[in-house]
């Protein structure tokens, strides 16, 4: 991939390696300028860290080319085509209304794609008016840089701008665009889309450019196929376990929005698990709990099977033998995703070595907070504190023989409690994005432009492991409402 000279005053040292893919992959797009670009948000470290000038930024170009009104030097903007299974439904989608300006290589010599979400139609906008609200460009930001912080692999959000131009969703809403910063925006159903609508070379082709993208240790040899899956069953099974850790519900695991990088991409519709139970569902449009909280590693490997599906011509001559190494691949995924929730699980209760009743101790915990209604995060927090009043079970004779239990298999290992107890705050975040903070802190943003609360709540979330003072106050639940909390997508 080619050096590019470094621009100094802005930073900018964008490369366009996608747009050297065939030409079916992308339409070449510009945004569609808008009336007044006004800078919301700007994510002061993750701009430093990809090398841009932080003052030129927060000048008027820099707002004008966070709004898509400025193109900088070196972008090639294109939108890329994909397609996916939506809710189980094959269908040719497309960025409907993102643009890709390019891929930024950092001081370190890493690549990330830069694109603007919300900047007007696009070949692939179907009815689609391009566009984005402010609430939920602010509240991907919100969630995607809380991610970041929890430790998940995660695509991040560099700045909102408004358009100054309003937009029509169920009530009027100020227009908004939202940067994306991504490993890649390859995904599951970008080879479905190679798969389905061009030819064989040309689906080898994006093989080739995901592994040099994301594997570039794999060797170019004839089984490089089967390793650019393997090795994403290995990120998918990373990535979905560190969501079940932390109680984070994508709600929309369309193909479309699984990434080949396994980072996790599309924050419409997500929300974290509050109280523990397997069957939660935020999104408004999941009515029989495809994306529920318990359901995601299955659809995961769901999802995985598909991109298998796309690979066969790659991985052999013979079809049958294409099929088993395919399947071959995909059931690692179960005990690779189990592996890594148990390891995780084990730290989250301060455990360092491995005894085969572990599982049990774990599941009878989980067990007994989908019993009592205990909220999920701040019953790990109660244990790691030992603040056991906080939690719900407190009090349950279950509880009490199970904490007996705890504490004499933490007896059983060599190291002390103290580092049981600090490996527990490591793997229990102190605060998570609460439905109903988050919620405020959007309304405060959207209806009054009042973004101190936001500001609050992205740093105490930009270290939920620290478990500071400050944070107290944001582990506090929100008072019982009559209707759950319901998410919406594509808004
Ligand atoms: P999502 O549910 O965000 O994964 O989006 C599914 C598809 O709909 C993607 O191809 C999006 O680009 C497209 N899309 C979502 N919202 C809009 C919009 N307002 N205008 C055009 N396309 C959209
Ligand atoms: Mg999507």
């Amino acid at each position: 991939m080619t050096e590019k000279k470094v621009i100094i005053e802005t930073g900018w040292n964008l490369d366009n390696s996608y747009a050297r893919l065939p030409e079916s992959f992308f339409t070449r797009q510009r945004p569609t300028p808008v009336p007044s670009p006004k800078l919301i948000v700007l994510n002061h470290p993750l701009a430093a860290s990809l090398g841009l000038n932080l003052k030129e930024l927060e000048s008027n170009d820099g707002a004008a080319v966070f709004a898509g009104n400025q193109i900088p030097e070196g972008a090639l903007p294109i939108a890329e085509a994909y397609a996916g299974h939506q809710f189980g439904h094959f269908t040719m989608l497309g960025d409907g209304r993102a643009v890709l300006l390019g891929e930024q290589i950092t001081p370190k010599g890493n690549r990330f794609d830069i694109q603007l979400k919300g900047s007007g139609k696009t070949l692939y906008s179907r009815g689609g008016d391009g566009r984005a609200a402010l609430g939920p460009m602010l509240r991907e930001y919100i969630i995607s840089e809380a991610m970041y912080a929890l430790d998940i692999p995660t695509t991040r959000s560099l700045a909102v701008v408004t358009t100054g131009q309003s937009i029509m969703r169920e009530t009027e809403q100020p227009g908004a665009i939202l940067t994306r910063i991504a490993a890649s925006h390859l995904r599951v159903g970008t080879f479905q889309y190679a798969s389905n609508f061009t030819t064989t070379q040309e689906l080898g082709a994006l093989a080739d450019y995901a592994l040099k993208r994301h594997f570039p240790e794999v060797d170019a040899s004839e089984s490089r196929y089967l390793s650019l899956l393997q090795e994403v069953v290995k990120r998918q099974a990373i990535l979905i376990a560190k969501w079940q850790l932390v109680g984070f519900i994508h709600g929309v695991m369309n193909t479309d929005n699984m990434t080949i990088s396994g980072e996790t991409i599309d924050f419409g519709p997500c929300a974290f698990m509050d109280t523990y139970d397997p069957a939660t569902v935020f999104s408004s449009i999941d009515r029989h709990g495809r994306y529920a909280y318990g359901n995601q590693p299955h659809i995961a490997l769901w999802n995985l099977a598909r991109f298998a599906e796309t690979l066969l011509p790659l991985l052999h001559d013979n079809e049958d033998q294409a099929v088993k190494l395919a399947q071959d691949a995909i059931s690692d995924f179960d005990e690779l995703y189990h592996s890594n929730w148990l390891a995780g699980m084990r730290a989250k209760l301060g455990i360092f070595n491995e005894e085969p009743q572990d599982e049990s101790l774990i599941e009878e915990l989980l067990r007994m907070m989908h019993k009592y209604g205990a909220d999920y995060t701040n019953t790990f927090r109660g244990l790691t504190f030992e603040k056991l009043e906080d939690t719900v079970l407190f009090g349950t004779t279950e509880f009490t023989q199970w904490y007996e239990l705890w504490q004499a298999r933490l007896g059983r290992q060599q190291e002390p409690k103290a580092s049981a107890q600090q490996l527990m705050q490591k793997s229990n975040p102190a605060v998570i994005p609460r439905n109903h903070r988050v919620e405020e802190a959007l309304e405060a943003a959207v209806k009054h432009g009042d973004y101190s609360i936001m500001e609050r709540l992205l740093d105490v979330l930009s270290c939920p492991y620290a478990h500071s003072a400050k944070q107290a106050e944001y582990a506090t639940l929100p008072e019982k409402s009559e209707r759950p909390y319901r998410t919406f997508c594509g808004t």
